[in-house]
This record gives C-alpha cells, sequence and structure tokens, in this order.
C-alpha cells in the first residue's frame, strides 16, 4: 500500500492559478461575511436567507449546472450538483454550513464582526469576521479549488461527481438537518462525504481528523418511600434514596477508570498500533491543556493517554445530582427520590442503541449484589436516542487522498486528530450510509465561536489548493463502483 505520505509536491500550475486569484477571493468571500447570518437569531433569520441566496448564485457562476435552496422549517440548505463526465467517477458530498455564531458580546470585539477586515501579523495576513474560518472561508475555498481543478487539469466537470451541501442552522443545532438528509437521500446518495467545518492541530502540525464520539444521555431516578420522612423518627431504619444513589454512581467506574457496565467496551474498535503512534507524535501540551480544563490533574482510563481517552474511547460521567433539600439552612428528612444525569461519550464501534441494555443489566446486577436493597426502584430514562460516533479507518481510500491532497497543499507530512464531541457529521454519516472525511484549515487561534474569528488567508489558500488535488487524487485511486462489480 503507498504511503499517503509519500506523494508527489504541489503542483506549480495550481499554486499560481490560486495565488493568482488571491484578491478576488478576499474580496468576494468578504462580501458573502458582510451578510451576517446568525441563525440562531430571528432577527436574523432573512439575512441567512440572503446567505443562501448569495452563496446559490456563486455555485451557479462557478458553472454548477444545478442550484437548489432548500427550505427547511427553519433555515434554508443550499444544495448544487455537478457531474462528473466520467462514469466511474466515485460521488461526493461535499458539507459545510453558511450560518455563523451570534457575535455577543459585541464589545470585545476589536473591529465591527460583519465588516471583514485584513490584519497584517507575523504569520501573514488573517482576515477578521464572524464566518471567515467557521465556516464561510472554508466553503468559499472549495470553489477557488474546484476552479483550479478544472483549468489545470482541462476538464470540463470536475473529476468527481460533485454535490455540495451547505447547512444554514449548524450553529444553531442542525436540528431540522437529520429530517433534510432523509427527505433527500437519493438525491445525496454518494461514496463518501467531505466535511470541511474543522481544523489543523498546530500551525505547524498539520493533521486531518479521522473520527468523533458518539453520544447518548440518561437520567437516573431512584425512589424510596412515597414521601420525605422525618429522619427522627425513621433514619437508620429505612433506605435513603441520596445514599443508594451515592453508591449506584461509585460503581460506575472500577479502579482502573473504566466503565462496569456489562459488555460496554465488547464492540469498542481498538485504536490501532500506527495510529497510537501517530497520535503520540503530536506535539500535545498536557500543561496547557490542563489549564483549558481548569484542572490541576488528569484522570482516566488506564493505559491510555490523554489524547486517546478524548479522542477514542468512550465515558461514563455524571452531569448533575440532586435530590432531597438544598435550601438554605437544614432540613432532617429522608428524601423520597434522588436523580442523576448521566452521558456516555461512544468510541467507534458502539451503538447508543446498546447502552440502555447494558444499563439496565448493570443495574439489575447492582440489585443483586446488594447495592440497590429492597425498598428501593432506580429506573432509567432515555429521552432521546443518542448519536452514533463515526471513524474512517486510517488506510480508506478516500482518506489516503485527503491526506496526500493536504500533503501537497502544505508540503508536509499529514498527522490525525479525532474529535472528542460530534456534530452533523453523525448524521451524514449514519444517513447517508458514507465514510466522513474531514478537510479543514482552522488553526486553534482563529477564535472560532468567540469574539475576533479570524482565518489565515494563507490557510485558507492552502485549502483551496488541498481541495483542487483532491477530486483529480479521489477519481484516480478509488473507483467504488467498479469495486464493488
Ligand atoms: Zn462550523
Amino acid at each position: 500500500m503507498p504511503n499517503p505520505n509519500s506523494a508527489t509536491g504541489s503542483d506549480p500550475a495550481v499554486r499560481s492559478y490560486i495565488a493568482d486569484r488571491r484578491d478576488e477571493f478576499i474580496a468576494e468571500l468578504s462580501e458573502w461575511l458582510r451578510i451576517p447570518s446568525i441563525s440562531a437569531d430571528p432577527a436574523h433569520s432573512h439575512d441567512v436567507s440572503r446567505s443562501a441566496d448569495w452563496l446559490a448564485q456563486r455555485l451557479l457562476r462557478a458553472g454548477f449546472p444545478s442550484v437548489e435552496i432548500w427550505s427547511t422549517e427553519g433555515l434554508p440548505t443550499v444544495f448544487a450538483q455537478w457531474p462528473s463526465d466520467d462514469p466511474l467517477a466515485p460521488t461526493v458530498v461535499l458539507y459545510g454550513h453558511h450560518d455563523v455564531q451570534p457575535v455577543d458580546p459585541v464589545e470585545l470585539w476589536d473591529t465591527a464582526p460583519f465588516e471583514p477586515l485584513i490584519r497584517e501579523t507575523e504569520h501573514g495576513q488573517q482576515l477578521v469576521g464572524r464566518g471567515s474560518i467557521d465556516d464561510k472561508g472554508q466553503v468559499f475555498f472549495h470553489l477557488l479549488g474546484l476552479a483550479a481543478h478544472m483549468e489545470t487539469t482541462g476538464r470540463s466537470t470536475p473529476a468527481v461527481n460533485l454535490k455540495v451541501l451547505i447547512e444554514g442552522e449548524e450553529e444553531s443545532g442542525s436540528v431540522h438537518f437529520a429530517q433534510l438528509l432523509r427527505e433527500n437521500r437519493e438525491n445525496l446518495q454518494c461514496d463518501v462525504v467531505v466535511v470541511s467545518d474543522t481544523g489543523v492541530f498546530r500551525r505547524d502540525t498539520i493533521s486531518v481528523c479521522v473520527g468523533m464520539r458518539g453520544l447518548i444521555e440518561a437520567q437516573l431516578d431512584v425512589v424510596g418511600p412515597t414521601g420525605d420522612l422525618h429522619s427522627g423518627s425513621f433514619g437508620g431504619s429505612v433506605p435513603n434514596p441520596a445514599t443508594v444513589l451515592g453508591r449506584i454512581i461509585a460503581r460506575l467506574h472500577d479502579s482502573d477508570g473504566r466503565v462496569t457496565l456489562p459488555g460496554y467496551y465488547d464492540n469498542v474498535i481498538p485504536l490501532s498500533d500506527r495510529e497510537r503512534e501517530l497520535l503520540a507524535r503530536l506535539p500535545f501540551d498536557e500543561d496547557r491543556w490542563l489549564e483549558a480544563a481548569q484542572s490541576t490533574a488528569t484522570q482516566g482510563e488506564s493505559g491510555f493517554t490523554t489524547l486517546e481517552r478524548v479522542w477514542a474511547r468512550p465515558t461514563a460521567e455524571v452531569n448533575g445530582i440532586w435530590g432531597g433539600y438544598m435550601g438554605p439552612g437544614g432540613k432532617t428528612i429522608i428524601p423520597s427520590a434522588a436523580h442523576a444525569k448521566l452521558s456516555f461519550r461512544l468510541a467507534a464501534g458502539q451503538q447508543p442503541a446498546d447502552v440502555p441494555p447494558a444499563l439496565d443489566a448493570w443495574l439489575s446486577d447492582l440489585t443483586d449484589d446488594g447495592t440497590i436493597p429492597a425498598g428501593i426502584t432506580v429506573t432509567p430514562h432515555f429521552e432521546r436516542q443518542g448519536v452514533r460516533p463515526c471513524l474512517t479507518p486510517l488506510d480508506h481510500p478516500a482518506l489516503e487522498s485527503v491526506t496526500r491532497a493536504m500533503g501537497r497543499a502544505f508540503e508536509t507530512e499529514i498527522l490525525y486528530t479525532r474529535e472528542g464531541g460530534s456534530g452533523p457529521e453523525a448524521d451524514l454519516a449514519e444517513i447517508l450510509e458514507a465514510p466522513v472525511v474531514f478537510l479543514g484549515v482552522g488553526l486553534p487561534d482563529d477564535r472560532t465561536h468567540a469574539p475576533n474569528e479570524k482565518a489565515d488567508i494563507d490557510f485558507l489558500l492552502r485549502g483551496a489548493e488541498a481541495a483542487a488535488y483532491l477530486w483529480a487524487d479521489l477519481a484516480a485511486n478509488w473507483s467504488p463502483g467498479s469495486a464493488d462489480a
């Protein structure tokens, strides 16, 4: 298998095509950034629509033969497609979003959030403004990359069947997105999803994200006597739900920091030696990470590093505990009930649907061993289905293409990261039944979601360059249709 990092270098024709259009790129992106498409604020819903219209016009001008604006019960998503003239070409859904975060607290911005401007820094020019990196800048570099791809390869259609899907509600929870994907599953049929909404590990450590953890949440209701009891009259002689809840929670992890739900780790895809080795090469600064965690010590499953624990291992966390009297002064009761909110971050291989039966089995074990005594009932509730984890194996051909494209654009070896949280990517992977790969050029100091959001213009242009290489590389190295035949 060829090492994806042994790719050839930058193509001077692609690089100069992009460099020649730098000013035009900044000017056009700035025009889009001036539209305050804040999805969370109903006062801006017209602006989100204007942003969708702007993008749709720009996609038409780029040559996409078909551009649609998909309205939802919420805010519009833009969909465009450009089929390849190559009958064996793989089909790609390119995902990003055109809505932006609110700007509050606006007084902490050095400049007006929707009047983008260029700042000269030691790292070169930066474009400051809401949406510059998250995510309009990363959507827009694809248009430049696509133009460079077609121009330098002499093609009249892209090397892949390209379907562009740019959401309008990502920053407000993607509430209608899963439904939109289900309703348009036919239109969105694809071999791979490329997401451009993430970043690299560090300015000097260029990386590609390969997966995200899943999530499922539960509430435990621990109920004893039907009403609060006087602790003088009854204390010491009936089980106390708050005490029992404490014992239950104390059993959630063993002394190695492993979650004790039966079978919880059975389907976890173990980290490969290669990925562990590559993760270990990331210049991770645990002290700075602890500062961000506002903690003085790390803790977790033994045998794993902090990055492995956060990115690739499952968890069980107690998010809140309550019950009994919590007001001022004291109240001498045995509470009738106590409650806890739990959440489980799921590693690749696990399914949210496996957690409720595992929790039931665990509670029944705790009943058998006396942790949950007679006179107490414990009921778990799962309000939502949860989110599946996603992971693209390091040897997946689409990931190898992204790695080569990034390696050529940045002229460096590409390392791998994962994300501990999850977003609409999990819906894309699950509903479209396709692997997700990430082509993102954000930097840790881009201040996404914060005042003074910025994008390094050179990074956006490297993103365009990587995008220019990606389509031809995917088409040359992967024809899923023929492979299946
Ligand atoms: Zn984003």
